[in-house]
């Protein structure tokens, strides 16, 4: 029987991914994935263009999300699957967000543009309308302005959390996150949750948390996660009865990450459009 290959996190030019939806979907089709999830950063504004490209090449489409929390200062990824994006609590969650994010972003610019070479209209030149805005745009105006030579670099100093230039945004806590997800009929599940080269990662009690909440399931395979970490969330995982799923997190030329590097079994998909109530799955 042939492969199936299920990848269930990637990004657009909705969020910080460099190709718009439909690209992503074909991207994929080309690297041979079956079935695809787009999670951009706090919006579902891509969900329209990448449900009819994923009708038009042949390819099963997941609508999603990627919510960004906080917890004491710990930045926490939440994906979030097939959810109404019509309920009302969590799009105003979202909504807040992306404000604060925007605010945000103009704030940081303002402190960076008081040593290095840029501009808020250089940053929105990066930005597609409508898209939830965020540090890797203020990189790609770095990079535009020949600051530094990539994104990569850009987040090691200048637009790290530890620098000088950050500045936080509203994120909800990730326990009222996966409620509201539950709530808008969706199936939450931790995104890259012990991905420690991406900065602090949190406790396991903050995941039981997140687990007594309603949380789904836990993002195992990811690039980030060493081969340690990804045995120590299968246990977890076993423990708390949840599902285990594998993505890519790719962000067009944005990251490294491949489409379809990492994958998730049919069985914990299958599991996942089970406990769905908020939207249908595109095939
Ligand atoms: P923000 O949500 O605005 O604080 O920015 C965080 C986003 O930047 C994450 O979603 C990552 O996708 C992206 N990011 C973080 N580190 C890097 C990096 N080293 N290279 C490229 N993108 C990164
Ligand atoms: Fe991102
Ligand atoms: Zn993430
Ligand atoms: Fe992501």
């Amino acid at each position: 029987m042939a492969v199936v290959l299920i990848d269930l996190h990637t990004h657009s030019t909705v969020s910080d991914g460099t190709q718009p939806p439909a690209e992503v979907v074909a991207s994929a089709v080309e690297a041979g994935v079956d079935v695809l999830a787009l999670t951009d950063h706090d919006s579902t504004a891509g969900w329209e263009e990448a449900s009819q490209a994923a009708r038009t090449l042949g390819v099963t489409f997941v609508p999603g999300l990627e919510i960004s929390c906080s917890r004491d200062g710990v930045s926490i990824h939440l994906l979030s699957y097939l959810h109404d994006p019509d309920e009302p609590n969590l799009a105003a969650t979202l909504k807040a967000a992306r404000d604060s994010r925007e605010q945000r972003a103009e704030r940081m610019v303002e402190l960076l543009a008081q040593d290095v070479d840029i501009t808020w209209e250089s940053v929105l030149e990066q930005v597609e309308p409508g898209a939830t805005i965020g540090r890797p745009h203020i990189a790609d105006a770095l990079v535009a302005r020949g600051v530094v030579a990539d994104r990569a670099e850009a987040f090691a100093d200048l637009l790290s959390a530890r620098g000088h230039y950050y500045v936080r945004h509203y994120a909800p806590d990730p326990a009222e996150a996966v409620r509201l997800v539950v709530g808008a009929g969706g199936v939450p599940v931790m995104a890259h949750p012990a991905a420690s080269s991406r900065g602090r990662v949190v406790e396991d009690t903050v995941i039981e948390d997140l687990v007594d909440a309603g949380l789904a399931g836990l993002e195992v395979d990811h690039v980030d996660h060493t081969p340690a970490e990804r045995a120590h969330l299968r246990e977890l995982a076993a423990r708390w009865d949840l599902l285990e799923t594998g993505s890519s997190d790719y962000h067009g030329e944005g990251k490294p990450n491949r489409l379809g590097e990492c994958t998730t079994s049919p069985e914990a998909f299958d599991a996942i459009v089970a406990r769905a109530r908020g939207t249908a799955v595109v095939r």
